[in-house]
């Protein structure tokens, strides 16, 4: 089994995405955003899971002030704040310039790992892409589009951010739109990908709702978000950076993803965690100022497989197909 595994395992090359000290670079982000928020608009309630409605919860532990409140009804965790005015977060000039760099510099890894990683999966799932019209939501830089169309005629992506929507536009020569999905001049997709997507949104089910409306008869969906329900955020908690209440404001499990599709009417079709939990934890023992753990160094790839193959993995993938 371990041979298997490994033998079948892609690691992930944390240096070629990552800041020397990722976690530090990312709290400062974090406060950056949290600032703009503070400065602004300020937080809203919530008063609800967003995902199944239930008020019943627990308060979990708090990041920035915002406490995290774990779903009894569907596990899902959500703040119990979340910024009044989003473009608080957003359009904050000092956030973006971060992003930027992000762009330029790994742009190129991304899409050879991430990029021809997704497009296998669609291959699996959905068949020849030739002729399949695909939709990736909230594309970013591109990277993933730029993949996708050697295999697949008709790509089109969705972007808010004005200067990343610039960006994917010059690479890839796709039209890649700036309306809200329910004003999107194109319409009945086979395919919509929404990567490092549904977290941000904190009315989850009304968006998936319009994903539903944008697709054909037997599309699929393909969602990669973080998984709150995974060994890396048992150890990291609030150091972890998947714990974001300025951007993400929604954390899911595997039992809230599947509750947030069955709502809209959507059947799973495929679910897995490909994590990076042992980088992560590694990250956060260079923040702390600890040495960095020599095993979990040396044997990092075989435990991440191990994780992996045990779904509790800090990064979860699931496929949807609509009936
Ligand atoms: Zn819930």
């Amino acid at each position: 089994m371990l041979s298997r595994l490994l033998g079948a395992a892609q690691p992930v090359d944390v240096s070629k995405m990552r800041t020397a000290n990722s976690l530090q670079s990312q709290n400062e982000i974090e406060l950056v955003k949290l600032k703009g928020i503070q400065e602004k608009s300020g937080w809203k309630d919530v008063p609800a899971c967003p995902v199944c409605g239930s008020a019943r919860r627990q308060g979990e532990f708090s990041k920035h002030g915002v406490e995290l409140m774990p779903c009894i009804d569907c596990t899902a965790r959500y703040g119990a704040q979340v910024a009044a005015n989003l473009d608080d977060v957003y359009q904050n000039p000092a956030y973006t310039v971060f992003t930027k760099e992000d762009t330029d510099e790994h742009y190129a890894y991304r899409r050879e790992r991430f990029g021809r990683e997704r497009v296998g999966i669609l291959e699996k799932y959905c068949g020849d892409l030739t002729d399949k019209r695909l939709l990736d939501v909230g594309c970013g830089n591109g990277y993933f589009l730029a993949e996708a169309m050697r295999k697949c005629r008709h790509c089109y992506g969705a972007e808010f951010s004005e200067k990343l929507r610039a960006y994917a536009q010059a690479r890839t020569g796709l039209p890649i739109f700036r309306e809200r999905l329910d004003d999107l001049p194109e319409r009945g997709f086979d395919i919509i990908t929404l990567f490092d997507v549904i977290e941000h949104v904190p009315e989850p089910l009304p968006f998936l709702a319009s994903v539903d409306r944008l697709l054909n008869p037997g599309g699929h969906v393909l969602v990669f978000t973080p998984n709150f329900d995974s060994f890396g955020l048992r150890v990291m908690r609030e150091y972890s950076s998947i714990v974001d209440p300025t951007e993400h404001v929604i954390l899911f499990t595997e039992q809230s993803l599947r509750a947030l599709g069955a709502r809209v009417g959507f059947k799973v079709v495929y679910y897995e965690t490909q994590g990076l939990d042992v980088d992560n934890i590694l990250a956060k023992q260079q923040y702390l100022g600890q040495p960095r753990d020599a095993f979990l160094l040396e044997w990092r790839d075989a435990l991440q497989a191990m994780i992996n193959a045990a779904e509790c993995g800090d990064y979860a993938r699931i496929m949807y197909r609509k009936a």
